[in-house]
């Protein structure tokens, strides 16, 4: 199982992550990502993606 960490303030509401996520597991809550989904798949993509290096993914 995965779950990702968004540092809210490094996001800049870009929304990058939000389109990247195959899963719909990220949304944006005004200027800020927030996950709103079931489940991460843990591809990383939105760590690729995240200019702001806002996001960590986490394995548990
Ligand atoms: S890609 Fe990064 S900076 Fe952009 S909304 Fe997602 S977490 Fe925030
Ligand atoms: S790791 Fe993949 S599945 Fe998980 S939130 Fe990021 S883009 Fe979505």
């Amino acid at each position: 199982m995965y779950v990702i960490l968004i540092d809210d303030e490094k996001c800049t509401g870009c929304g990058n992550c939000v389109e990247i996520c195959p899963n719909e597991y990220l949304g944006l809550d005004g200027s800020v990502a927030v996950i709103k989904g079931d489940e991460c798949l843990g591809c990383e993509s939105c760590v690729v993606d995240c200019a702001a290096e806002a996001i960590t993914l986490q394995e548990y």
